[in-house]
């Protein structure tokens, strides 16, 4: 979506907004409703951009219902934010007024753990999360930590660039964490939106990519993402027939599955990763 382009009301020092405007769930299941909500100075390391841009995250819909029981109400979603800075605390010196940025799932941690110092921020237990407790970028304004800024190169859109802050870098850190590399076989489960990112940056890495779903009905539209192969699991033996086939498996579906295929089709010292997380209730 695109942020509303309601004129922000600023604080006389020029530091911050004083009062910003968002889309607000007051209760489970409740419609968004424009919300004005005051907020204080900045801090030091806080940075504050001026949204441009925010993408539609599953996870926002899930706290807006509070499925994982953690939402505080009324809460503003949006957690892959593209902005500009539009001001920034006395101890920030990594960012400019005006420079593009995203802000993803993450807002702040506490910095000097030894997760903090070793760049695993998202380690950190006192890690601080963009639309829990705090509001996010489906509003003029939003506010972060200055680490959790991410600059956003020229070459790529701002639309673009927004789902890569939170769906992007979910199917993306698996890839790097279980070392994926060009020459191996990879199988991508899940054709949605995780899924469709996650068929590309393989692709794009040079592995051979098979996507799976429960039908053919995504084959094509795979495909054209870079994948190879499709298997379809629903009524068939095609992924019993793939045993052994795969050096590494990214599941992006929150669902009980076959796991015991899963697992017999990756070939030997293979790796099965999930993206997908669904909270137990
Ligand atoms: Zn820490
Ligand atoms: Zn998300």
């Amino acid at each position: 979506m695109t942020a509303s382009t309601t004129t922000l009301e600023r604080s006389p020092t020029g530091v911050g907004a004083s009062i910003i405007k968002g889309y607000a769930a007051r209760g489970s299941g409740q419609p968004l409703e424009i919300m004005a909500y005051e907020v204080g100075p900045l801090g030091d390391s806080e940075v504050e951009i001026k949204v441009t841009h925010c993408g539609i995250c599953h996870s926002d819909l899930s706290m807006i219902d509070n499925e994982w029981h953690m939402t505080r109400y009324p809460i503003v979603p949006g957690h892959e934010i593209i902005g500009t800075v539009s001001a920034f605390g006395r101890g920030v010196r990594s960012l400019a007024i005006g420079q593009r940025v995203g802000l993803g799932w993450q807002s702040g941690s506490c910095g000097g753990c030894e997760w903090c110092a070793s760049g695993k921020e998202h380690l950190c237990a006192q890690e601080e999360w963009t639309i829990v407790g705090r509001n996010g970028g489906w509003a003029d304004f939003v506010r972060a930590d200055a680490r959790f800024m991410v600059p956003i190169p020229n070459g790529i859109a701002s639309a673009d660039a927004a789902p890569l802050m939170c769906a992007g870098t979910t199917v993306f850190s698996p890839l790097i964490h279980w070392g994926v590399v060009s020459t191996m076989r990879a199988a991508v489960v899940g054709v949605g939106g995780l899924g469709h990112l996650a068929v590309q940056f393989l692709a794009k890495l040079g592995c051979e990519v098979t996507a799976i779903s429960s039908t053919h009905s995504k084959d094509e539209e795979a495909r054209q993402l870079g994948a190879s192969r499709f298997i379809a699991t629903k009524n068939s033996d095609e992924l019993q027939r793939a045993a052994r086939s795969f050096d590494f498996i990214l599941v992006t579906v929150p669902a009980d599955l076959p796991w015991r295929d899963y697992l017999g089709a990756l070939r030997p010292e293979g790796s099965c990763a999930s993206s997908a997380y669904r909270r137990a209730t």
